[in-house]
Protein backbone atom coordinates (compact mmCIF):
# COMPACT_ATOMS: atom_id res chain seq x y z
CA UNK A 1 0.00 0.00 0.00
CA UNK A 2 1.70 3.50 -0.77
CA UNK A 3 1.32 6.39 2.25
CA UNK A 4 -2.21 8.53 1.31
CA UNK A 5 -1.46 12.06 -0.21
CA UNK A 6 -2.92 14.76 1.87
CA UNK A 7 -2.99 17.76 -0.57
CA UNK A 8 -3.09 21.35 1.18
CA UNK A 9 -5.12 23.77 -1.82
CA UNK A 10 -6.15 27.51 -0.68
CA UNK A 11 -5.34 30.98 -1.98
CA UNK A 12 -1.69 32.61 -1.55
CA UNK A 13 -1.35 34.28 2.22
CA UNK A 14 -3.93 32.32 3.40
CA UNK A 15 -0.97 30.31 5.82
CA UNK A 16 -0.79 26.82 3.66
CA UNK A 17 2.79 26.64 4.00
CA UNK A 18 2.95 27.54 7.39
CA UNK A 19 0.77 24.49 7.84
CA UNK A 20 2.64 22.13 6.36
CA UNK A 21 5.72 23.29 7.89
CA UNK A 22 4.05 22.64 10.88
CA UNK A 23 2.92 19.59 10.63
CA UNK A 24 5.85 18.95 8.87
CA UNK A 25 7.95 19.72 12.49
CA UNK A 26 5.88 16.65 13.94
CA UNK A 27 7.65 14.26 12.02
CA UNK A 28 9.20 11.45 14.70
CA UNK A 29 12.03 10.24 12.86
CA UNK A 30 14.04 13.53 11.95
CA UNK A 31 17.48 11.53 12.78
CA UNK A 32 17.20 9.85 9.74
CA UNK A 33 16.50 12.56 7.54
CA UNK A 34 18.98 13.17 4.85
CA UNK A 35 20.81 16.70 4.36
CA UNK A 36 21.77 18.09 1.10
CA UNK A 37 18.03 17.94 -0.36
CA UNK A 38 16.29 21.10 -2.11
CA UNK A 39 15.16 23.40 0.55
CA UNK A 40 12.44 24.68 -1.20
CA UNK A 41 10.15 21.38 -0.62
CA UNK A 42 6.90 20.88 -1.37
CA UNK A 43 5.94 18.06 -0.30
CA UNK A 44 7.16 15.86 2.87
CA UNK A 45 6.31 12.87 5.12
CA UNK A 46 4.32 13.46 7.74
CA UNK A 47 3.02 11.03 10.78
CA UNK A 48 0.01 11.12 12.99
CA UNK A 49 -1.24 8.45 15.34
CA UNK A 50 0.73 5.63 13.40
CA UNK A 51 -0.12 6.98 10.12
CA UNK A 52 1.83 8.13 7.63
CA UNK A 53 1.16 10.05 4.74
CA UNK A 54 2.64 12.48 2.12
CA UNK A 55 1.36 15.93 2.21
CA UNK A 56 1.90 18.07 -0.92
CA UNK A 57 1.83 21.89 -1.22
CA UNK A 58 -0.61 22.74 -4.28
CA UNK A 59 0.75 26.37 -3.49
CA UNK A 60 4.13 25.84 -4.08
CA UNK A 61 3.38 24.10 -7.55
CA UNK A 62 4.62 26.59 -10.45
CA UNK A 63 1.80 27.02 -12.82
CA UNK A 64 2.22 28.70 -16.10
CA UNK A 65 -0.54 31.62 -15.31
CA UNK A 66 0.79 32.37 -11.71
CA UNK A 67 -0.16 35.85 -12.00
CA UNK A 68 -3.70 34.70 -12.47
CA UNK A 69 -4.49 33.82 -9.12
CA UNK A 70 -8.44 32.68 -9.74
CA UNK A 71 -6.63 30.21 -12.35
CA UNK A 72 -3.91 28.65 -10.62
CA UNK A 73 -5.88 27.84 -7.91
CA UNK A 74 -8.62 25.96 -10.10
CA UNK A 75 -4.86 24.20 -11.61
CA UNK A 76 -4.03 23.26 -7.82
CA UNK A 77 -7.73 21.80 -7.11
CA UNK A 78 -7.80 20.10 -10.58
CA UNK A 79 -4.31 18.54 -9.33
CA UNK A 80 -5.83 17.74 -5.85
CA UNK A 81 -9.24 16.50 -7.03
CA UNK A 82 -6.79 14.25 -9.62
CA UNK A 83 -4.12 12.84 -7.49
CA UNK A 84 -4.95 13.44 -3.66
CA UNK A 85 -6.63 11.06 -1.40
CA UNK A 86 -7.87 14.06 0.96
CA UNK A 87 -7.41 17.69 0.27
CA UNK A 88 -7.33 20.37 2.87
CA UNK A 89 -8.83 23.28 1.79
CA UNK A 90 -7.48 26.25 3.56
CA UNK A 91 -9.28 29.76 3.77
CA UNK A 92 -8.26 32.84 5.84
CA UNK A 93 -10.18 33.11 8.84
CA UNK A 94 -9.43 36.76 9.20
CA UNK A 95 -10.05 37.87 5.30
CA UNK A 96 -13.35 36.39 5.33
CA UNK A 97 -14.62 34.40 2.63
CA UNK A 98 -13.46 36.05 -1.16
CA UNK A 99 -14.92 34.65 -4.38
CA UNK A 100 -11.57 32.85 -5.11
CA UNK A 101 -12.41 30.63 -1.78
CA UNK A 102 -16.34 29.97 -3.48
CA UNK A 103 -14.80 29.59 -6.48
CA UNK A 104 -12.56 26.50 -5.84
CA UNK A 105 -15.37 25.77 -2.94
CA UNK A 106 -17.83 25.29 -5.83
CA UNK A 107 -15.41 23.11 -7.58
CA UNK A 108 -14.47 20.49 -4.55
CA UNK A 109 -18.41 20.09 -3.54
CA UNK A 110 -18.23 17.87 -7.26
CA UNK A 111 -14.66 15.42 -6.31
CA UNK A 112 -15.36 12.60 -4.72
CA UNK A 113 -12.53 12.82 -2.28
CA UNK A 114 -12.70 13.85 1.10
CA UNK A 115 -12.33 17.64 1.35
CA UNK A 116 -11.39 19.11 5.01
CA UNK A 117 -12.11 23.10 5.24
CA UNK A 118 -9.84 24.83 7.73
CA UNK A 119 -10.02 28.05 8.66
CA UNK A 120 -6.60 29.60 9.60
CA UNK A 121 -5.66 32.75 11.57
CA UNK A 122 -8.08 32.25 14.46
CA UNK A 123 -5.41 32.68 16.68
CA UNK A 124 -7.84 33.22 19.82
CA UNK A 125 -11.04 32.43 21.23
CA UNK A 126 -12.43 35.96 20.44
CA UNK A 127 -11.70 35.34 16.42
CA UNK A 128 -13.70 31.65 16.29
CA UNK A 129 -16.76 33.98 14.84
CA UNK A 130 -14.95 34.15 11.71
CA UNK A 131 -15.55 30.07 11.42
CA UNK A 132 -18.93 30.32 10.61
CA UNK A 133 -19.34 32.26 7.38
CA UNK A 134 -17.54 29.21 5.93
CA UNK A 135 -20.07 26.63 6.24
CA UNK A 136 -21.48 28.51 3.54
CA UNK A 137 -19.05 26.50 0.94
CA UNK A 138 -21.18 23.60 1.55
CA UNK A 139 -17.76 22.01 2.12
CA UNK A 140 -19.17 20.32 5.73
CA UNK A 141 -17.97 21.43 9.26
CA UNK A 142 -15.27 24.30 9.03
CA UNK A 143 -12.46 23.61 11.88
CA UNK A 144 -10.69 26.41 12.67
CA UNK A 145 -6.89 26.52 13.14
CA UNK A 146 -4.33 28.83 13.98
CA UNK A 147 -1.58 26.92 11.91
CA UNK A 148 1.51 29.50 12.99
CA UNK A 149 0.82 28.44 16.63
CA UNK A 150 -0.39 24.88 16.32
CA UNK A 151 -3.76 25.51 17.48
CA UNK A 152 -6.29 23.33 16.00
CA UNK A 153 -3.78 21.34 14.48
CA UNK A 154 -4.60 17.47 16.13
CA UNK A 155 -8.43 17.83 15.28
CA UNK A 156 -7.56 18.75 11.94
CA UNK A 157 -4.97 15.24 11.74
CA UNK A 158 -7.11 13.71 13.04
CA UNK A 159 -10.03 14.18 10.62
CA UNK A 160 -7.42 13.65 7.60
CA UNK A 161 -6.48 10.74 9.14
CA UNK A 162 -9.61 9.50 9.42
CA UNK A 163 -10.73 10.52 5.57
CA UNK A 164 -7.40 7.82 4.56
CA UNK A 165 -8.94 5.07 2.01
CA UNK A 166 -9.36 1.64 3.50
CA UNK A 167 -5.91 -0.40 2.49
CA UNK A 168 -6.90 -2.00 -1.13
CA UNK A 169 -4.29 -4.40 -0.78
CA UNK A 170 -0.56 -4.96 -1.59
CA UNK A 171 -0.40 -5.42 -5.12
CA UNK A 172 3.14 -6.33 -5.68
CA UNK A 173 4.42 -9.84 -5.36
CA UNK A 174 7.07 -10.50 -3.04
CA UNK A 175 9.85 -11.45 -5.52
CA UNK A 176 9.17 -8.11 -8.02
CA UNK A 177 11.45 -5.66 -8.35
CA UNK A 178 9.02 -2.74 -8.62
CA UNK A 179 9.82 -0.22 -10.96
CA UNK A 180 8.31 3.58 -11.30
CA UNK A 181 9.78 5.39 -14.56
CA UNK A 182 9.56 9.18 -13.73
CA UNK A 183 10.62 12.19 -16.00
CA UNK A 184 9.24 15.11 -17.74
CA UNK A 185 5.96 14.95 -20.54
CA UNK A 186 8.11 13.80 -23.66
CA UNK A 187 11.31 12.42 -22.58
CA UNK A 188 10.14 9.21 -23.50
CA UNK A 189 8.93 7.36 -20.94
CA UNK A 190 6.06 5.59 -22.85
CA UNK A 191 8.36 4.58 -25.39
CA UNK A 192 10.61 3.34 -22.45
CA UNK A 193 8.28 1.00 -21.23
CA UNK A 194 6.54 -0.31 -24.66
CA UNK A 195 10.28 -1.47 -25.30
CA UNK A 196 11.03 -2.69 -22.51
CA UNK A 197 7.45 -4.72 -22.33
CA UNK A 198 8.27 -5.52 -26.08
CA UNK A 199 10.93 -7.26 -25.13
CA UNK A 200 10.38 -8.86 -22.05
CA UNK A 201 7.70 -12.05 -21.12
CA UNK A 202 4.36 -10.14 -20.08
CA UNK A 203 2.78 -11.77 -17.40
CA UNK A 204 -1.41 -11.57 -17.36
CA UNK A 205 -1.49 -10.64 -12.83
CA UNK A 206 -3.77 -12.56 -11.48
CA UNK A 207 -4.38 -10.68 -8.35
CA UNK A 208 -8.09 -9.35 -8.08
CA UNK A 209 -8.87 -5.68 -9.44
CA UNK A 210 -7.32 -3.45 -6.77
CA UNK A 211 -9.36 0.13 -6.50
CA UNK A 212 -6.75 2.02 -8.02
CA UNK A 213 -7.07 2.52 -11.75
CA UNK A 214 -3.39 2.68 -12.37
CA UNK A 215 -2.36 -0.11 -15.11
CA UNK A 216 0.82 -1.88 -13.70
CA UNK A 217 2.43 -4.40 -15.89
CA UNK A 218 4.32 -7.26 -14.75
CA UNK A 219 6.81 -9.12 -16.73
CA UNK A 220 10.06 -11.24 -16.79
CA UNK A 221 12.82 -10.73 -18.01
CA UNK A 222 16.22 -13.36 -17.27
CA UNK A 223 13.79 -15.13 -15.21
CA UNK A 224 13.39 -12.07 -12.58
CA UNK A 225 10.11 -10.75 -12.07
CA UNK A 226 9.39 -6.85 -12.52
CA UNK A 227 6.46 -4.62 -12.19
CA UNK A 228 6.43 -1.40 -14.33
CA UNK A 229 4.18 0.75 -12.09
CA UNK A 230 1.85 3.49 -14.12
CA UNK A 231 3.03 7.03 -13.69
CA UNK A 232 1.85 9.95 -15.14
CA UNK A 233 -0.18 9.90 -18.04
CA UNK A 234 1.74 6.61 -19.59
CA UNK A 235 -1.35 5.27 -19.90
CA UNK A 236 -3.88 7.73 -20.11
CA UNK A 237 -3.09 10.23 -22.64
CA UNK A 238 -5.62 12.76 -23.53
CA UNK A 239 -7.63 11.50 -20.38
CA UNK A 240 -6.53 14.33 -18.51
CA UNK A 241 -5.55 18.44 -19.48
CA UNK A 242 -2.23 18.64 -20.74
CA UNK A 243 -1.56 21.54 -18.02
CA UNK A 244 -2.75 18.96 -15.32
CA UNK A 245 -0.53 16.41 -16.49
CA UNK A 246 2.81 18.36 -17.03
CA UNK A 247 2.71 19.39 -12.84
CA UNK A 248 0.80 15.65 -12.10
CA UNK A 249 3.85 15.46 -9.37
CA UNK A 250 1.37 13.82 -7.25
CA UNK A 251 1.19 10.91 -9.17
CA UNK A 252 5.31 10.47 -9.76
CA UNK A 253 5.59 10.78 -6.19
CA UNK A 254 2.84 8.37 -5.60
CA UNK A 255 4.80 5.71 -7.98
CA UNK A 256 8.01 6.37 -6.35
CA UNK A 257 6.67 5.25 -2.95
CA UNK A 258 5.37 1.88 -4.62
CA UNK A 259 8.59 1.41 -6.15
CA UNK A 260 11.46 -0.43 -4.84
CA UNK A 261 13.63 1.36 -7.98
CA UNK A 262 13.18 4.64 -9.69
CA UNK A 263 13.98 5.37 -13.41
CA UNK A 264 15.15 9.14 -14.13
CA UNK A 265 13.95 9.49 -17.41
CA UNK A 266 15.92 12.52 -18.90
CA UNK A 267 16.11 13.96 -22.74
CA UNK A 268 19.45 14.25 -23.60
CA UNK A 269 18.60 17.26 -25.40
CA UNK A 270 17.41 18.85 -22.05
CA UNK A 271 19.60 17.58 -19.01
CA UNK A 272 17.87 17.58 -15.71
CA UNK A 273 14.99 19.95 -14.75
CA UNK A 274 14.07 21.47 -11.52
CA UNK A 275 11.48 19.06 -11.11
CA UNK A 276 13.22 16.31 -11.90
CA UNK A 277 15.38 17.48 -9.28
CA UNK A 278 12.52 17.53 -6.85
CA UNK A 279 11.38 14.15 -7.57
CA UNK A 280 14.57 12.69 -7.41
CA UNK A 281 15.04 14.33 -3.55
CA UNK A 282 11.90 12.59 -3.03
CA UNK A 283 13.60 9.46 -4.15
CA UNK A 284 16.49 10.00 -1.90
CA UNK A 285 14.99 10.54 1.20
CA UNK A 286 12.57 7.50 0.39
CA UNK A 287 15.42 5.26 0.23
CA UNK A 288 14.64 4.10 -3.10
CA UNK A 289 17.32 2.93 -5.27
CA UNK A 290 17.94 5.98 -7.95
CA UNK A 291 18.57 5.41 -12.15
CA UNK A 292 19.36 7.91 -14.36
CA UNK A 293 18.48 7.60 -17.88
CA UNK A 294 19.28 9.87 -20.42
CA UNK A 295 17.12 9.20 -23.37
CA UNK A 296 16.93 10.86 -26.82
CA UNK A 297 20.65 9.75 -26.62
CA UNK A 298 20.26 9.41 -30.71
CA UNK A 299 19.47 13.01 -31.50
CA UNK A 300 22.38 14.02 -29.23
CA UNK A 301 24.14 16.72 -31.39
CA UNK A 302 28.25 16.08 -32.11
CA UNK A 303 28.98 12.94 -30.20
CA UNK A 304 32.52 11.89 -29.62
CA UNK A 305 33.81 9.26 -27.28
CA UNK A 306 33.87 11.91 -24.08
CA UNK A 307 30.18 12.74 -24.75
CA UNK A 308 28.67 10.51 -22.21
CA UNK A 309 32.05 11.27 -19.69
CA UNK A 310 31.02 15.05 -20.22
CA UNK A 311 27.35 14.60 -19.77
CA UNK A 312 27.68 12.65 -16.42
CA UNK A 313 30.24 14.98 -15.63
CA UNK A 314 27.53 17.79 -15.63
CA UNK A 315 24.99 15.60 -14.27
CA UNK A 316 26.75 14.82 -11.01
CA UNK A 317 27.47 18.81 -10.39
CA UNK A 318 23.56 19.57 -10.95
CA UNK A 319 22.16 16.79 -8.54
CA UNK A 320 25.06 17.19 -5.61
CA UNK A 321 23.05 14.40 -3.03
CA UNK A 322 22.89 11.34 -6.35
CA UNK A 323 26.02 11.27 -7.24
CA UNK A 324 25.32 7.04 -6.47
CA UNK A 325 23.01 7.38 -9.19
CA UNK A 326 24.42 5.19 -12.18
CA UNK A 327 23.46 6.81 -15.56
CA UNK A 328 22.25 4.91 -18.86
CA UNK A 329 22.23 6.04 -22.41
CA UNK A 330 19.34 5.16 -24.18
CA UNK A 331 17.32 5.93 -27.66
CA UNK A 332 13.85 4.43 -27.04
CA UNK A 333 13.83 4.73 -30.84
CA UNK A 334 16.19 2.41 -31.93
CA UNK A 335 16.66 0.68 -28.42
CA UNK A 336 20.36 1.53 -28.24
CA UNK A 337 20.91 -0.12 -24.13
CA UNK A 338 17.23 -0.63 -23.62
CA UNK A 339 18.05 -4.25 -22.67
CA UNK A 340 20.33 -2.75 -20.19
CA UNK A 341 17.43 -1.58 -18.14
CA UNK A 342 16.97 -4.18 -16.04
CA UNK A 343 19.98 -5.58 -15.79
CA UNK A 344 21.14 -2.51 -13.87
CA UNK A 345 17.36 -2.51 -12.24
CA UNK A 346 18.65 -5.58 -10.74
CA UNK A 347 22.01 -4.54 -9.58
CA UNK A 348 20.72 -1.70 -7.85
CA UNK A 349 17.79 -3.90 -6.39
CA UNK A 350 20.63 -5.56 -5.25
CA UNK A 351 22.93 -3.52 -4.11
CA UNK A 352 19.75 -1.82 -1.75
CA UNK A 353 19.98 -5.65 -0.22
CA UNK A 354 23.53 -5.49 0.62
CA UNK A 355 24.00 -6.80 4.37
CA UNK A 356 27.80 -6.00 5.40
CA UNK A 357 29.03 -7.61 8.86
CA UNK A 358 29.81 -5.82 11.48
CA UNK A 359 33.34 -6.92 11.81
CA UNK A 360 33.77 -6.25 8.07
CA UNK A 361 32.31 -2.68 9.26
CA UNK A 362 34.53 -2.16 12.02
CA UNK A 363 37.47 -3.16 10.29
CA UNK A 364 36.70 0.29 7.87
CA UNK A 365 35.92 1.98 10.98
CA UNK A 366 39.84 1.37 11.87
CA UNK A 367 41.06 2.09 8.83
CA UNK A 368 39.09 5.70 8.43
CA UNK A 369 39.78 6.44 11.59
CA UNK A 370 43.69 6.20 11.22
CA UNK A 371 43.60 8.14 7.79
CA UNK A 372 40.88 10.86 8.90
CA UNK A 373 41.18 11.50 12.96
CA UNK A 374 37.46 12.30 13.71
CA UNK A 375 36.80 15.71 14.31
CA UNK A 376 37.02 17.27 18.08
CA UNK A 377 35.35 20.03 19.47
CA UNK A 378 36.74 21.86 22.98
CA UNK A 379 38.61 20.21 23.30
CA UNK A 380 36.81 16.85 23.27
CA UNK A 381 37.11 14.12 20.36
CA UNK A 382 34.45 12.17 18.88
CA UNK A 383 35.34 8.13 19.42
CA UNK A 384 33.94 6.05 17.33
CA UNK A 385 32.83 2.82 19.27
CA UNK A 386 31.46 0.74 16.65
CA UNK A 387 29.37 0.26 13.15
CA UNK A 388 26.75 -1.89 12.42
CA UNK A 389 23.91 -2.00 9.93
CA UNK A 390 20.81 -2.46 11.20
CA UNK A 391 18.50 -2.20 7.78
CA UNK A 392 18.78 -2.87 4.26
CA UNK A 393 16.76 -1.33 1.17
CA UNK A 394 17.90 1.06 1.86
CA UNK A 395 21.00 0.16 3.79
CA UNK A 396 21.03 1.71 7.30
CA UNK A 397 24.14 2.15 9.64
CA UNK A 398 24.29 2.62 13.43
CA UNK A 399 27.13 4.27 14.44
CA UNK A 400 28.42 4.35 18.24
CA UNK A 401 30.06 7.44 19.19
CA UNK A 402 30.90 8.94 22.88
CA UNK A 403 28.74 12.14 21.85
CA UNK A 404 26.24 12.31 18.59
CA UNK A 405 27.02 16.50 19.36
CA UNK A 406 31.01 15.90 18.14
CA UNK A 407 30.05 14.22 15.01
CA UNK A 408 30.14 16.45 12.25
CA UNK A 409 28.49 16.29 8.65
CA UNK A 410 31.69 16.37 6.38
CA UNK A 411 32.71 12.99 8.79
CA UNK A 412 29.70 11.56 8.36
CA UNK A 413 29.95 11.80 4.67
CA UNK A 414 33.27 11.04 4.43
CA UNK A 415 32.27 7.60 6.19
CA UNK A 416 29.71 7.36 3.76
CA UNK A 417 32.45 7.85 0.69
CA UNK A 418 34.15 5.27 2.30
CA UNK A 419 31.61 2.40 2.51
CA UNK A 420 30.55 3.64 -1.19
CA UNK A 421 34.61 3.03 -2.18
CA UNK A 422 34.38 -0.16 0.03
CA UNK A 423 30.98 -2.08 -1.10
CA UNK A 424 29.64 -0.38 -4.12
CA UNK A 425 26.01 0.72 -2.61
CA UNK A 426 25.52 2.15 -6.04
CA UNK A 427 22.43 3.54 -7.08
CA UNK A 428 21.41 3.54 -3.31
CA UNK A 429 20.92 6.14 -0.49
CA UNK A 430 22.55 5.37 2.15
CA UNK A 431 21.18 6.42 6.06
CA UNK A 432 24.17 6.93 8.73
CA UNK A 433 22.44 7.38 12.28
CA UNK A 434 24.44 8.49 14.74
CA UNK A 435 23.86 7.16 18.33
CA UNK A 436 25.43 8.33 21.72
CA UNK A 437 26.82 5.70 24.11
CA UNK A 438 28.91 6.19 27.60
P1 LIG B 1 0.52 30.55 1.79
O1 LIG B 1 0.79 31.56 0.72
O2 LIG B 1 -0.90 30.11 1.75
O3 LIG B 1 1.47 29.42 1.79
O4 LIG B 1 0.66 31.33 3.18
P2 LIG B 1 1.88 31.41 4.21
O5 LIG B 1 2.00 30.17 4.99
O6 LIG B 1 3.07 31.92 3.49
O7 LIG B 1 1.34 32.51 5.22
C1 LIG B 1 0.92 33.80 4.78
C2 LIG B 1 0.99 34.77 5.94
O8 LIG B 1 0.01 34.40 6.94
C3 LIG B 1 2.33 34.75 6.65
O9 LIG B 1 2.65 36.09 6.96
C4 LIG B 1 2.07 33.93 7.90
O10 LIG B 1 2.91 34.31 8.95
C5 LIG B 1 0.63 34.26 8.20
N1 LIG B 1 -0.04 33.18 8.96
C6 LIG B 1 0.01 31.84 8.71
N2 LIG B 1 -0.70 31.18 9.65
C7 LIG B 1 -1.20 32.12 10.50
C8 LIG B 1 -2.02 32.05 11.67
O11 LIG B 1 -2.39 30.96 12.14
N3 LIG B 1 -2.34 33.23 12.26
C9 LIG B 1 -1.92 34.42 11.78
N4 LIG B 1 -2.29 35.52 12.41
N5 LIG B 1 -1.15 34.52 10.69
C10 LIG B 1 -0.78 33.40 10.06
P1 LIG C 1 6.55 10.44 -22.56
O1 LIG C 1 5.63 11.60 -22.62
O2 LIG C 1 7.70 10.70 -21.62
O3 LIG C 1 5.88 9.14 -22.29
O4 LIG C 1 7.26 10.35 -24.01
P2 LIG C 1 6.90 9.43 -25.26
O5 LIG C 1 7.39 8.05 -25.05
O6 LIG C 1 5.47 9.61 -25.60
O7 LIG C 1 7.83 10.09 -26.35
C1 LIG C 1 7.67 11.43 -26.77
C2 LIG C 1 8.19 11.58 -28.18
O8 LIG C 1 9.59 11.36 -28.22
C3 LIG C 1 7.58 10.59 -29.16
O9 LIG C 1 7.38 11.26 -30.37
C4 LIG C 1 8.64 9.51 -29.28
O10 LIG C 1 8.58 8.85 -30.53
C5 LIG C 1 9.91 10.30 -29.14
N1 LIG C 1 11.00 9.51 -28.57
C6 LIG C 1 10.95 8.72 -27.47
N2 LIG C 1 12.16 8.17 -27.23
C7 LIG C 1 13.00 8.64 -28.18
C8 LIG C 1 14.39 8.45 -28.45
O11 LIG C 1 15.13 7.75 -27.75
N3 LIG C 1 14.90 9.12 -29.52
C9 LIG C 1 14.14 9.93 -30.31
N4 LIG C 1 14.73 10.55 -31.32
N5 LIG C 1 12.84 10.13 -30.08
C10 LIG C 1 12.26 9.50 -29.03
Amino acid sequence: MSKPIVAIVGRPNVGKSTLFNQIGKRRVSIVDDMPGVTRDRIYMDAEWLNHTFTMIDTGGIEFEDDDHILKSMRQQALVAMEEADVIVFVVDGRAGLTTADEEVGRMLRNTKKPVILAVNKIDSPQLEAGVYEFYSLGLGEPLGIAASNSLGLGDLLDAVVAAFPENDGEDKEEDEISIAVIGRPNVGKSSIVNALIGENRVIVSNVPGTTRDAIDTHFVSDNIKFMLIDTAGMRRKGKIDEAIERYSVMRSLRAVDRADVVLMVINAEEGITEQDKKIAGYAHESGKGVIIVVNKWDVFPDKDDKSTLRFTEDLRDEIGFLQYAPVLYTSALTGQRIHRITELVKYVADQQSMRIQTSVLNELIRDAVSVNPPPSHRGKQLKIFFMTQADIQPPKFIIFVNDPELMHFSYLRFLENRLRESFGFEGTPLKLIVRGRK
